[in-house]
């Protein structure tokens, strides 16, 4: 755990009593601040009482004794309106921070000489693979590395710091709204579409708060930015300082590539499926990578290697982490054989551009989707529905996609399981080298829990049919 100095003796508000809120609170409390805890629900409660900890009725407290507000990234900020806290707090002038502005505060309270080094990735998609593929290569390079935040272990109850560590934090748009003085080393934005746009007031909020992951950067800082796409590079052309342009559009960044990657700087790679290029040549390839497949991956390992290359990993070091690299569970995953037959596992694909790269990267799929859309469906990938030899359509959205489907093959399949048996059925006869593809474009609490429990459930269901389980080779 991270203890948070800065508020010793004082009473600081928790407020959203889920993992990271009591992660919060224990780290507080390590620090010497008296953490007063409060949810609307009873068992966040009763666990924090459990623990020991001060609950307190923050409706009716008295807020003028409070250094801070530390709120739940669940709990709203802006929109579609401030939580209570939140106005509670504004009312009272009390700052209101999330668990990574903690994390910033408890490494610039070190000593210079002894901060870790902190590497942080956000963005809509590809988040928690790049954030898994820099924490691999760093530690492949030998390097102590902490990974955490937004996926697996909340960043606060990573090991302590210790001057040789690199942390790699994966952070949401949530998570950044509640932060004003965290200043990663290598901040890394990967690529911004419309999502969440509920809790940002639209666009031009959402895009306002992953741009922070770079507001609070000093001079000697990296940031990395794709920018294939218009918000990417807007953000881009604003900053300063060290940067690198990170396009996976065939059009490398403009800004001038003029130094060898060895060098001092390095401003713009390309990255296309299997290759990293620079300045037209050749930086990486990655052709024979385990677990590298589509053009998005590509553009994932090239964040990785400008993060590593800024870390001051060898290039050779960084090339073979790359390489070796294991993949992520229900990103994209072979999940088994049947005879002709490859079953690849998508489920975290919860949106059309998720979808977008794993449908890219096979000429022909039988495709599995459905569950609850987001806005616009499957609209936008009407150009690959070519590569759609049948789709499979489950939960609420199979109507609405039957229709935008139209005339390229379809059925009406409702669950994982009948999805899954009609999919391999039909691929089986469909001659050599087959994909079923699960790649829903859709969130999944129609029908499961979560991502990993409908990617856990369509691993059952192929390897009930008898698949082989694929290791990565
Ligand atoms: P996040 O943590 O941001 O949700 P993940 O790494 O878990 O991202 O990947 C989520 C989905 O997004 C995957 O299904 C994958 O196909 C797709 N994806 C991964 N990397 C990228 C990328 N660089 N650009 C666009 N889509 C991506």
């Amino acid at each position: 755990m991270i203890p948070v100095p800065g508020y010793e003796g004082r009473r600081v508000a928790v407020f959203g009593l889920g993992r990271s809120g009591i992660t919060a609170a224990r780290a507080l409390q390590a620090g010497g601040a008296i953490p007063i805890l409060w949810d609307d629900g009873v068992s966040g409660r009763m666990q924090a009482e459990a623990e020991g900890f001060t609950v307190e009725d923050l409706t009716t407290a008295d807020w003028s004794g409070f250094a801070a507000l530390v709120l739940s990234p669940g709990a709203p900020l802006t929109h579609p309106k401030p939580h209570w806290s939140v106005d509670k707090a504004r009312e009272a002038g009390v700052p209101v921070i999330g668990d990574v502005e903690l994390f910033a505060r408890a490494i610039s309270a070190l000593p210079k000489d002894q901060r870790p080094r902190v590497v942080a990735i956000t963005g809509t998609n590809g988040k928690s693979t790049t954030t898994a593929m820099i924490g691999w290569v760093l530690k492949s390079a030998g390097l102590t590395v902490h990974v955490g935040g937004n996926i697996g272990i909340g960043v606060l109850a990573l090991p302590a710091p210790t001057p040789d560590a690199v942390y790699v934090i994966e952070v949401s748009s949530y998570q950044l709204d509640l932060t004003t003085t965290f200043a990663p080393d290598v901040a890394i934005l990967t690529n911004i579409s419309p999502d969440h746009l509920d809790r940002h007031g639209g666009m031009e909020g959402y895009v306002a708060a992953k741009a922070r992951i770079f507001a609070a950067q000093g001079p000697d800082a990296t940031a990395i930015v794709g920018v294939d796409e218009d918000w990417g590079r807007g953000i881009e052309s604003r900053l300063s300082g060290h940067v690198i342009a990170v396009s996976s559009s065939g059009h490398p960044s403009e800004r001038p590539q003029n130094c060898a990657p060895a060098s001092a700087e390095m401003s713009g790679i390309d990255a296309e499926p299997g290759l990293i290029r620079w300045q037209g040549g050749i930086l990486a390839d990655l052709t024979t990578a385990r677990s590298l497949a589509g053009r998005h991956n590509a553009q994932n390992a090239a964040f990785a290697y400008a993060a590593a290359w800024a870390i001051g990993v060898s290039h050779d070091a960084a090339v073979a982490g790359l390489l070796s690299f294991p993949g992520l569970a229900h990103r994209m995953e072979a999940v088994g054989r049947l005879g002709p037959v490859r079953f690849i596992n998508d489920s975290k694909a919860t949106n059309a551009d998720a979808a977008r790269q794993a449908l890219s990267s096979y000429p022909h799929v039988f495709w599995i989707a459905g569950g609850v859309p987001k806005a616009g469906g499957i609209d936008d990938l009407s150009d690959l529905f070519p590569r759609v030899i049948r789709a499979y359509l489950i939960g609420e959205a199979a109507e609405a996609f039957a229709a935008t489907l139209a005339d390229t093959p379809h059925v009406i399949s409702r669950t994982l399981d009948a999805a899954v048996a009609a999919a391999a059925a039909d691929a089986a006869s469909a001659g050599d080298d087959q994909i079923v593809l699960l790649s829903p474009a859709c969130a999944s609490f129609d029908q499961y829990p979560d991502f990993e429990a409908r990617g856990e459930a369509f691993r059952a269901a192929v390897l009930a049919l008898g698949a082989v389980p694929e290791t990565a080779s």
